[in-house]
């Protein structure tokens, strides 16, 4: 694999997305040879730590990370580390990273190129991006930027951190992650789809009755109460993760696999995303906050969390598009907090067709992202002993020795980055698009909070939601797949 000859700086190098996975993952591609002499990585934040102090750090998180490591290895890997006591507020303090990072090109022959990557709270984003433009920190190689989530607040916000980051970066200079573009099984739907005939030629209106996507998570909102109530399981998930998987599942197909057609064939597909007016909202959508147990707390007595919050810790909704090859099929999805489990799963409802047999079992594709990962397929034969039609699964699944061999998302994506392969991120004009969707639907509950009359389903914890979601199908013959 090539080496590539860069100087990384991490905004947020103390921070827990650092440690658990940016360190660890950035272990793993040196261990593959994909960065090697030509690096060296800035770690920066407020505290006074020391080089030494992070790189102990960087040792201890591919520690926890890894069973067992060559010490050389993590030694040599953490001696490329560098920190920097950096307030991003501080305009001066960006005088003083410029001049490390020039040092450090020197020094390792970086040929100017410079990534950076936002791994702090996202208030800061638009700051960090103003002072790397100002201060001119980029330098004269390749200059490449990634975003963590979430980009923006709703689009005007978006729209504002935009214009911050392209006066120092272009568009192809832009990594907005999503990590669930890096899950082994987000990245098996494309080739499921367009690889076999008996999938490809089904997916239609014709055939597919309905898509269902569902990202449960058994939390509550622990300790991130204070940012969660401005946000919502809205924002948090659907805003990107489903939106990215529906994207997947909806497009056209791309006519080749380089990362404009696939972009091409999402701007495509999304330009016919059908906005959802205030009616449909009230009609298509729930959104439902968790109640307590004995031992847990109701959402609105979470620590920071407003007691009249009107956040939802739940959400699930409809749409659909007017192109594409299920233009028209419903796509429902569920998202939430203290759910009975913690799955991301997607089904493929396939419709009933007529048959000697008459009532026959209805089949689904099913693709299971988290915590296993398989798809499967189900399939009606007859019983053995008796009359009638029994149903059964055709299973693809991971072995252990192969699951043990899939990166993290991280470091598969942080790979993309250094080899400029900008796929599996967010294009500024797919963004765009899914704010226009989420916020005419936080518009509209807006609208029903300040007519005192919100409809919030509240909902016993470590089930699967409120029952109100059953009430979004559009026909009585529709239900949730996954209960
Ligand atoms: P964190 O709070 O653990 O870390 C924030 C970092 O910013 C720390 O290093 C802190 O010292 C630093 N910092 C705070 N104020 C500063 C200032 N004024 N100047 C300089 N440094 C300052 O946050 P995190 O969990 O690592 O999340 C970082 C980003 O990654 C967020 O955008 C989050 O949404 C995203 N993310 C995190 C995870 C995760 O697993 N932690 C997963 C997905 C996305």
């Amino acid at each position: 694999m090539k080496n590539i000859p860069v100087i990384m700086i991490i905004f947020g190098g103390s921070g827990d997305l650092a440690h658990r996975k940016l360190y660890p993952s950035l272990f793993n591609l040196y261990e593959q040879g994909l960065i090697h002499d030509n690096f060296a990585v800035i770690g920066t934040a407020r505290r006074p730590w020391s080089h030494e102090y992070l790189r102990e750090q960087v040792s201890d998180a591919i520690h926890e990370t890894h069973d067992q490591v060559d010490e050389n290895e993590v030694k040599a890997f953490a001696s490329h580390f560098y920190y920097q006591s950096h307030d991003v507020t501080n305009v001066e303090h960006y005088v003083t990273l410029k001049k490390l990072a020039q040092e450090l090109d020197d020094r390792y022959s970086a040929q100017g190129n410079r990534l950076f990557y936002m791994a702090m709270a996202p208030r800061f984003f638009g700051t960090i991006a103003t002072h790397i433009n100002d201060q001119h920190l980029t330098g004269s190689g390749f200059n490449r930027i990634v975003v963590e989530k979430p980009f923006g607040h709703d689009l005007a916000s978006a729209e504002q951190l935009n214009k911050e980051i392209t006066a120092s970066f272009d568009e192809n200079d832009i990594f907005r992650i999503d990590h669930y573009l890096g899950k082994e099984m987000i990245q098996n739907i494309m080739p499921m789809r367009f690889t076999n005939p008996l999938i490809k030629n089904i997916w239609s209106g014709e055939y597919i009755k309905n898509i269902q996507i569902t990202l449960a998570e058994r939390l509550g909102v622990e300790a991130r109460g204070g940012y969660y109530d401005t946000s919502g399981a809205l924002r948090d998930m659907v805003q990107n993760h489903i939106f990215q998987i529906i994207t997947l599942l909806a497009m056209p197909e791309p006519k080749d696999l380089s990362s404009d057609s696939v972009h091409q064939a999402k701007q495509e597909l999304l330009k016919s995303l059908i906005i959802p007016t205030p009616e449909e909202v009230k009609k298509n959508f729930v959104r439902g906050q968790y109640l307590g147990s004995d031992t847990t707390f109701a959402y609105k007595k979470e620590p920071n969390v407003d007691p009249d919050s009107t956040t939802e810790t739940y959400v699930a909704g409809k749409t659909k598009f007017t192109s594409g090859p299920i233009s028209g099929v419903p796509i429902y999805f569920r998202t939430g907090k203290e759910f009975k489990e913690k799955k991301t799963r997607i089904d493929i409802v396939l419709k009933h067709i007529n048959n000697p047999y008459g009532q026959a079992h209805s089949n689904n594709i099913t693709i299971e992202v988290d915590p296993e990962s398989k798809i499967y397929i189900t399939i009606n034969g007859k019983k053995i002993d008796e009359p009638g039609i029994r149903r059964e699964d055709l299973t693809y699944v991971f072995s252990k020795e192969e699951m043990a061999k899939v990166p993290d998302g991280y470091e598969r994506l942080l790979h993309d980055v250094f080899v400029n392969d900008s796929t599996n991120f967010t294009h500024w004009s797919e963004l765009k698009r899914y704010w226009e969707f989420i916020d005419a639907v936080e518009d509209a509950w807006q609208k029903e909070n300040e007519a005192g009359n919100p409809e919030i389903a509240q909902y016993l914890p470590y089930r699967m939601g409120p029952k109100e979601a059953d009430n979004i199908f559009e026909s009585p013959t529709e239900h949730w797949i996954y209960e």
